[in-house]
C-alpha cells in the first residue's frame, strides 16, 4: 500500500482547474495502489482553499500558508514535509510552469523516478505512463518499477472531479530556505486578461480564413454565441491575434464544452491542444482535412458562407 500526494495549483487568487483533475488523476492511482489519497495546497493564504478542495475521494487535504507566491524552495520543502509526514510514495504535480520547476529537484532529492506530461497511466505490478514525444506525432509508454515515482500530469487530461468530499483538513507549518528571489508583481501581456483556457465555449480561427479583415466574421460569430475567440499558430504568427489565443502544443491546452474550428486543418499541434474538448465542430471546405477524425459534427463548406448562415441562426 502506497499513499499518493496531489499537489493543487492557485494563480493570483485562484484555483486552477487542474487542481481538480489533479484530484481525479490522483484518486485513480491511490486505487491501484490501494492507499489513500493527500492533497496539499502551497504558498500564500491558501486554509481558504479547503472546502472547494474537498472533492470525493481526497483523504486529506494540507493547507501550507508558507511564502506569499509561487517559491521553488517554499514547494519543495512543503512538499517533502508531506511525504515525511504521510505514507506517499507517488506524487503528482501539474504539468504547468510551476510544476515543472519544483518537480525534478522534488525527484532528485528524494531519489524519485519522474515522468513529466502523463497524458494517461495504468498500474499493474508497476506503473506505466503514457506520453507524447516529438511534438505529439508518437505516443509512448514508461514503464516504471516500483511503488515510489513522482509524475507530472498534463492538464485537461482528466475529468475533473466534481461534488462535495469529507476529507481531512490540515493546517501545516514547513519551513523553507529563503531561496532570495521574490515575486515583484504580475504585468499581463496586451490582451491577457482573456483566459481561453478558462472558456466554456471557444470559435477557434485558423489559415482558412486567409485575411486579418476577415477575422471580424469569426468574432461576429463568437458573439452570437456569448464565446471566446482562440486560434491556430499561423493567426498568431501573423500577428492576427495575441499569442494568448493560440491553441496547441506551443500555445494553450482548452477543454471547453464547445470548440468549433473554423479554416483550422486539424494539424497533431494543434490537436493536441483541445482535443479534450467536449463537443469539436469543424468548418472546412477539405472533407479529408484531419480535424474531421476527432470533430464530433464536421460542416464540410466555404467558411464564408457557413458562418454567415451560423451567426444568422444564433442570433
Ligand atoms: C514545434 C511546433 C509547435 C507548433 N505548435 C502549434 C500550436 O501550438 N498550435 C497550432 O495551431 N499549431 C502549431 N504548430 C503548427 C502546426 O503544425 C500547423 O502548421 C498549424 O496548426 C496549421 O494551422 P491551420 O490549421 O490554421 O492552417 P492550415 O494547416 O493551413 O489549415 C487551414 C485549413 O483551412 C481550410 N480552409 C481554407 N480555406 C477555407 C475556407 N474558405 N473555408 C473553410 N475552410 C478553409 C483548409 O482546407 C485547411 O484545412 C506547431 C508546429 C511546430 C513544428
Amino acid at each position: 500500500m502506497t499513499d499518493v500526494l496531489a499537489v493543487a495549483e492557485h494563480r493570483r487568487g485562484e484555483l486552477r482547474d487542474v487542481s481538480y483533475e489533479i484530484v481525479t488523476a490522483g484518486r485513480e492511482l491511490a486505487d491501484a495502489l490501494d492507499g489513500d489519497l493527500h492533497l496539499a495546497v502551497i504558498a500564500g493564504n491558501v486554509d481558504r482553499f479547503a472546502d472547494d478542495l474537498d472533492r470525493p475521494g481526497v483523504d486529506t487535504i494540507y493547507t501550507l500558508e508558507n511564502g506569499e507566491e509561487f517559491d521553488h524552495n517554499a514547494y519543495q520543502s512543503a512538499v517533502e514535509t508531506l511525504l515525511a509526514r504521510t505514507d506517499a510514495g507517488a506524487v503528482l504535480m501539474p504539468n504547468s510552469v510551476n510544476g515543472l520547476d519544483y518537480a525534478p529537484a522534488l525527484a532528485e532529492s528524494y531519489d524519485l523516478p519522474l515522468v513529466t506530461d502523463a497524458t494517461g497511466f495504468a498500474y499493474d505490478d508497476g506503473l506505466t505512463v503514457t506520453r507524447e514525444m516529438y511534438g505529439s506525432k508518437v505516443e509512448t509508454t514508461v514503464d516504471v518499477a516500483g511503488d515510489r515515482f513522482a509524475l507530472t500530469i498534463r492538464e485537461g487530461e482528466w475529468e475533473a472531479t466534481e461534488g462535495v468530499g469529507d476529507a481531512v483538513i490540515e493546517s501545516v507549518d514547513a519551513d523553507h530556505p529563503d531561496s532570495g528571489a521574490r515575486v515583484q508583481g504580475f504585468e499581463e501581456v496586451a490582451g491577457g486578461d482573456v483566459d481561453i483556457s478558462e472558456a466554456d465555449v471557444l470559435v477557434s480561427v485558423g489559415r482558412g480564413i486567409g485575411e486579418e479583415e476577415n477575422l471580424e466574421l469569426v468574432e461576429e460569430l463568437a458573439d452570437a454565441l456569448g464565446a471566446t475567440l482562440s486560434a491556430s499558430r499561423p493567426i498568431v504568427d501573423n500577428g492576427w491575434l495575441e499569442k494568448n489565443r493560440q491553441v496547441g502544443q506551443s500555445g494553450k491546452v482548452v477543454t471547453p464544452t464547445v470548440y468549433i474550428a473554423v479554416g483550422i486543418s486539424g494539424a497533431v499541434q494543434h490537436v493536441a491542444g483541445m482535443k479534450g474538448s467536449e463537443t469539436i465542430v469543424a468548418i472546412n471546405t477539405d472533407p479529408n482535412a484531419p480535424i474531421f477524425d476527432i470533430a464530433d459534427y464536421g460542416i464540410v463548406g466555404d467558411l464564408f458562407d457557413v458562418v454567415p448562415e451560423l451567426i444568422a441562426q444564433f442570433e
